[in-house]
Parts: structure tokens; sequence; C-alpha cells
């Protein structure tokens, strides 16, 4: 076993005892789930899949299929046709909450069920079958692997859905919702019983965790800003009413659903997922949760702590024929910059003022152009045989 699935083993050992919770009732094929699955799985910036436990049981996506399917909605509309329809606000309310904006009847936000049927509901197709086709196969894109949808969970779904379809006709009556609420409602059914595993949602979550390119596969999924923006909702909406404490306690964008998967994003560093049928209050996966704090806090994932690697650049000096080249390598941001300029002066104080320094900025693998500016300001000032290559 590597090193790193030890690590993973280890995790799953320790919160295997956990029973506490139960697995969704409302729909009668998720009661039937065994409760005493386990699974986890991580997938990092060069696509190695490394997982462990019950990593090939497939069960159904449910909820998580929402930011994937809100990715798609974004790709397609922009962010301001979807913000007309769909809040950016936590709801601080059940997921299955009977709540609209006062007025314009605007669900909360893409992760509640309201705000998920009413982004499903601006898919294009003609029907059901046309529009679920759509979804699979971004979601199929986001995991690599041509995706199915379990009948049987659909059906059991469709056919003890009134909540979702109250709310789907209470949007429809606002205009929230333009197409007739059983296309939007059939097809957000199955959209919810598309079958993953651990490994698939592992995936699924490290192309958001780099700007929507799947490591897996290399495919470019979505744009870099629309990954973006789906982080920035599931930080704030993904766990329902209880993503203010989830952020605060494991500080990664997440996403869960009722048949107990969970997965989270370490943006630049990896995709992670967890399984377990057994539900908390919330209706989160009371060992998934568990599962993603215990990783969060040993590998120092949480966003909100430092991360240095942001603000020290890779700086290397190498001695040239031509003279001293300073190489950067890495994030260039305002941070960085900063620490970059400090060690130029250092070296042009000891650099004779006749000799070339040459900044060579071409394996920058990002730069922002507020430090850039910074940077070619400072460097021409600094010494009078400074050149900057980008
Ligand atoms: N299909 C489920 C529902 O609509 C999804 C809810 C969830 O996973 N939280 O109720």
């Amino acid at each position: 076993m590597d090193p790193i699935t030890a690590v993973l083993q280890g995790v799953l050992d320790e919160i295997r005892q956990d029973d506490r919770g139960a697995t969704a009732s409302y729909i009668p094929e998720l009661a039937a789930a065994d409760p005493d699955r386990l699974a986890f799985g991580v997938v990092g910036p060069r696509g190695r899949v490394l997982s462990v436990g019950d990593d090939h049981a497939e069960f159904t996506i449910q909820s998580i299929s929402k930011p994937f399917v809100l990715a798609h909605v974004l790709a397609e509309r922009g962010l301001s046709d979807v913000l007309d329809r769909v809040g950016a606000e936590p709801s601080g309310e059940p997921f299955n909450a009977i709540s609209l904006e006062e007025g314009s009847g605007r669900p909360a936000n893409p992760m509640v069920n309201a705000g998920a049927i009413a982004t499903t509901g601006m898919v294009a197709g003609s029907d059901v079958e046309d529009r679920t086709s759509r979804i699979v196969e971004t979601l199929s894109a986001f995991a690599g692997r041509r995706l199915l949808v379990d009948e049987d969970v659909y059906r059991s779904e469709s056919s003890t859905g009134d909540r979702n379809r109250a709310l789907a006709h209470l949007m429809r009556s606002y205009g929230i919702i333009d197409a007739p609420v059983d296309l939007a409602v059939e097809t957000y059914f199955r959209q919810c019983s598309i079958l993953v595993t651990v490994r698939d949602l592992a995936i699924m979550a490290s192309t958001l965790a780099f700007g929507g390119v799947n490591p897996v596969t290399d495919e470019r999924v979505v744009d870099e800003r629309v990954a973006r923006d789906v982080l920035s909702i599931m930080s704030s909406c993904g766990m329902y009413d209880f993503s203010g404490e989830w952020m605060l306690r494991v500080g990664l964008p997440a996403k869960s659903g009722v048949s107990g998967g969970v997965l989270a994003v370490a943006p630049s560093q990896f995709g992670v997922a967890a399984f377990s049928p057994r539900l908390d209050e919330h209706g989160n996966s009371v060992r998934g949760q568990a599962i993603v704090e215990a990783l969060s806090d040993r590998m120092g994932m949480h966003l909100l702590e430092p991360h240095e690697s942001i603000s020290q650049p890779v700086v290397d000096v190498v001695e040239s024929p031509d003279g001293r080249v300073i190489r950067l390598s890495g994030e260039l941001g305002y941070a960085a910059a900063e620490r970059v300029l400090a060690a130029l002066r250092d070296l042009a104080a000891v650099t004779p003022s006749d000799a070339v320094i040459l900044v060579d900025g071409r394996e920058l693998a990002r730069a922002h152009p507020v430090a850039m500016v910074a940077l070619r300001g400072e460097l021409e000032a600094l010494h009078s045989a400074v050149r900057f290559v980008e």
C-alpha cells in the first residue's frame, strides 16, 4: 500500500466505529441502502485516484448533482442569467424547505432543492430525456466516464416527490421556471438518480479543484470562471443549514447528498469524496463529514489558514555567461511580488551597476496583473541593467 493510501485507510478505520445517524427514509429506495457501506477517495493534480473501503460500490448522486448542473447552466447561460432566477445566499434552512424570496419568488441558492429545481429548469432540451442526456453528458465529463441513471431510484423518488413538485409549482407561478413543472421536476429526479462511486465523486471534485480541467482525462469541462463560481456557492451553501459551521471547522467548499455522499475541494490541491449512508439531522453523511474533516485537519487544507505557496514564489538565481538570471516560477500575486522585489533589491545592492540582471518570468504558472505592474515598475528603478523577460 502506498503511503498516502495508508493515511486514507487509517482515517477510514478510525471513523468506521461511528454508527450515529440514519439512512434517508423519505425516498423508499434510499432507506433500503446498506448503512454500513464506507468509502473514501482522493484525486490530486496528476489524476491519480486513491481510494479505500467500498470504493467500487455505486450509489445515486442525489444533491451532489446540484453543483455540476449549476456548472452546466452557468456555462450555457452565464452568471447574470442564472442569478436572475436563483440567489447565492445561504438559506439557513433545511434542504427541502418551502421557502422563496419575498416578492420575486427566487429560491435562496442552487444547492437547496428549490434552487436546484430552478437551475435544472434552465437546462436546454425538448423533453425530459433530451435534458437528462445533456446533464448526464456534463456530469460524465466531470467524472471521466459514462454515467447512468438508476431507474428504480428515479421511480421511487418520482412517486414520492410531492414536496419538490409543490416547490416547482410555486416557482412557476413566479416565472422562475419557464418549463412545464413536470419537465423540470422529472429531469431533476433523473439527475439525482445518476449512479456514481466514491472514485467518480473524487474525480468530479478534482475537476473543480483544477479550474474545470479533469486531471484524469485532461479534458477542459468548464471554464475556470465557472468552476470558481460553483465553488464559491458550495463554500457558503453546500452543506445546507450546516454550511457556516462546516466552513468554520473544515474550511473547504463541499457538497453532500442524501444517499450519503460528500465531496470537498481543496483548490489547486485535490478533490476528495466520502460515502457512508447514515445521515445527521441536516441530511449530511455523519461519517462522510468526519472523514473530510479529519483529512482537512491532517493535511492543512483549511482555505483560510496561511498557505505559504501563494506568497512565496520559487526564485532561482542562476549565473550565466550573460550575467545573473533570476528565474521565477509558481504564482505571482501581491505578496509574492513583494518578496521577489525584496530579493532583487538585495541582489542589486551587491551587483556592479554595469552588470546585467535578467529576470525570467516565463516559467510563472500564474501572474496577476497588479503584481506584474508593481514588479515591472520597481525593476526599472532598481538597477540600470535589469531586464525582464515575460
Ligand atoms: N433527490 C433528493 C431530494 O430532492 C435530493 C436531496 C438531497 O440529496 N439532499 O429530496
